[in-house]
């Protein structure tokens, strides 16, 4: 044990050494008791008055990374010594988090920059580009048109039917260099992986809009514009849009509903390509009712049998597919659902039926062949 004095008064010099001389056999040599009635104190206040003009320190107890060796103050600190070996001092995690958050805050400069580098070029900007963007703007954007806000501030369906898709929609903006990360953005967002990867939450993302106020407000009245408006519809881009955003709203109630009865389900191509069919033929709110039916039975399906829930929740897909075609062969008139309280209309969804189609629809309860004829 190392002791250092820092203190020039010799008086308090000696209360220190007393304080900190042990024995050969490693025990203290005076008791607290002692050392008060030595030198005129009360015991109480030996301690204290020690850790002022003193510290102690050994150099097997340091930290681990820069193996400054930690000091100790008093008795109690230095019995607790065993605690602090090896363990990363404040120093070196403070100097950690710094570089750490350097480093994150580069990365974001970084993607700022070559975003900037690609101007986004309007008259070859295609309908899709140009209606995820007004979404955007409509769900997270603020009131001057410069910022879009973290999609994750805001409640699910606020920007298109499903999480999945939400991401999809950013990521096609970013793409399209019409969005720009924020360099305020939150860097949590950044995640440091090895190898000098990264990878990046967009929603948890900020971006400033790449267009100004005055082309922003051109691109919002091409929609208010009949003739416009009338080009959108025709054109074979919007009817595929408007196809994955009803096939968006069953995914979204899909997950929704098995969550319900606490099964989980990754929609792959499979489940894609079965809404899809349905919606040729059923509204969504109709295929809303085949969704749930085969929610209940996979769910009642796994109680009464010794299936996995993975199994169960695969289950749903098929008695999906079986019940449509059961209800064509029929001509049943199945009925529609509601929406779901948790799954509202989103924005892209009111863009494109309510202000492109102009319907009160939403693209809900009746079929899109219906909706564009
Ligand atoms: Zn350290």
């Amino acid at each position: 044990m190392q002791l250092e004095i820092l203190t020039d008064d010799e008086q308090n010099a000696r209360i220190c050494a007393d304080y900190w001389r042990q024995t050969e056999e490693g025990e203290f040599a005076f008791k607290i008791r002692e050392i008060a009635s030595t030198h005129g104190m009360k015991p109480h206040v030996v301690s204290k008055y020690v850790e002022q003009y003193a510290f102690v320190w050994r150099e097997d107890i340091c930290c681990g990374r820069c193996k400054q060796p930690y000091r100790f103050g008093t008795r109690s600190q230095y019995q607790e010594r065993r605690w602090l070996q090896n363990r990363v001092c404040k120093a070196c995690m403070d100097a950690e988090r710094q570089a750490i958050a350097d480093k994150k805050r580069d990365l974001i400069l970084k993607m700022r920059q070559s975003a900037e580098n690609n101007m986004p070029d309007l008259k070859t900007l295609g309908l899709t580009s140009k209606i995820y963007l007004l979404a955007a703007i409509q769900a997270l954007g603020d009131e001057n048109f410069s910022i879009i806000e973290p999609l994750d501030d805001y409640p699910a369906c606020t920007l298109s039917p499903d999480f999945v898709y939400d991401h999809k929609v950013l990521r096609h903006l970013i793409d399209d260099h019409l969005l720009l990360i924020c360099l305020d953005t939150r860097l949590e967002a950044v995640e440091l992986q090895e190898d000098d990867r990264f990878s990046i939450d967009l929603g948890e993302c900020a971006f400033n809009i790449a267009l100004d106020a005055d082309q922003i407000t051109a691109l919002i009245n091409e929609f208010f514009d009949e003739e416009t408006a009338q080009s959108f519809r025709q054109a074979p881009e919007f009817i595929t849009l408007c196809k994955e955003v009803q096939l968006n709203e069953c995914l979204g109630f899909l997950k929704v509903i098995l969550e319900d009865h606490q099964l989980y389900l990754s929609p792959g191509e499979k489940t894609r390509q079965v809404l899809s069919q349905c919606l040729e033929k059923f509204s969504v709110a109709q295929v809303y009712n085949f969704i749930w039916r085969a929610a209940k039975d996979a769910a009642a399906y796994y109680m009464r049998s010794s299936i996995s829930k993975r199994q169960a929740a695969n289950s749903v897909v098929g008695n999906i597919s079986r019940n449509m075609e059961r209800a064509l062969a029929n001509g049943w008139d199945v009925k529609l659902f509601n929406r779901n309280y948790n799954l509202p209309q989103s924005s892209l969804s009111r863009i494109i039926f309510n202000v492109v189609l102009g319907t009160d629809d939403g693209g809900f309860e009746k079929t899109l062949h219906e909706l564009i004829a």
